[in-house]
């Protein structure tokens, strides 16, 4: 006879009242739903076995061992079904909403609702913004580092190199800070401009400007201006004169309201 003061009723079970259980083996579970790791009442561990029986309420918010199911079937009511119609859909093992696959990654799993990320065997799990920032980071520092091995932590002393490079650095800094159409891309790219000497800045924008910027796309022209009118604003009138002969109406829009 199992007491209410089971220590395994500390658990948070009380939700499994009245539900329908599947019945399932620990090799269907590794296999199907990595997410399930251990018996929601004793913690009893899954294993990559299918002598090892599990039961899952339909919503496959937990899994029950054996011995609990048992001992507790009673108590909590349950209506056993036959097996045949589980739903195998992956779930976020925190708010039990359907995962989306992403590829190419060591996190395989997304939930869009805690903004997680799962490895493939959910042992791991990363703060989905984390993520992306560590992602635009490495491709930034990777596409600088083409530039003869320059280094993001270099930025702060981009006028001791020589201008081939380093004005290669800075036109890499303004692609990232204007050409895109993602805020976070843009952020970075800006945060790293702001951290270019003010004076060496002012001396090279233009050169770099005319020599590798796509200024006649009206996006990266309207982005251009932003950053300068934010950062150099003394170079204003010049960056506005880059497209001076135009007669892009886009462009025009652009320059007028920057005049
Ligand atoms: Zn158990
Ligand atoms: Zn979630």
């Amino acid at each position: 006879m199992i007491q209410k003061d089971d220590w395994r009723l500390l658990n948070d079970v009380e939700y499994l009242k009245n539900k329908e259980i599947n019945p399932t083996d620990g090799e269907e579970l590794a296999k199907n739903a990595p997410y399930l790791k251990e018996c929601i009442f004793c913690w009893e561990k899954v294993r990559d076995n299918f002598r090892q029986w599990w039961y899952l309420p339909t919503d496959m918010s937990c899994c029950i061992c054996e011995e609990c199911y048992n001992d507790f079937k009673d108590m909590f009511n349950w209506r056993k079904l036959d097996g045949w119609d589980i739903d195998w859909t992956m779930r976020c093992p925190k708010c039990h909403t359907e995962l989306k696959v992403i590829s190419n990654q060591d996190y395989v799993y997304s939930c869009e609702n805690c903004n997680i990320l799962y490895d493939e065997n959910f042992e791991d799990e990363l703060q989905l913004e984390k993520h992306i920032t560590d992602w635009r980071e490495e491709a930034l520092m990777k596409s600088l580092y083409e530039i003869d091995g320059f280094l993001t932590e270099d930025i702060q002393n981009i006028n001791t190199f020589e201008s081939h490079i380093s004005e290669k650095v800075l036109s890499v800094l303004l692609e990232w800070a204007c050409y895109g159409q993602n805020t976070a891309g843009i952020v970075l790219g800006r945060k790293y401009i702001a951290e270019i000497p003010k004076q060496w800045l002012q001396e090279h924008l233009l050169t770099v400007v005319k020599e590798y910027f796509d200024y006649t796309d009206d996006w990266n022209y309207r982005r251009l201006l932003e950053l300068v009118k934010e950062q150099i604003p003394e170079l204003l009138n010049d960056i506005i004169a880059v497209n001076s002969d135009t007669d892009n109406p886009h462009l025009l829009d652009i320059i007028e309201d920057y005049r």
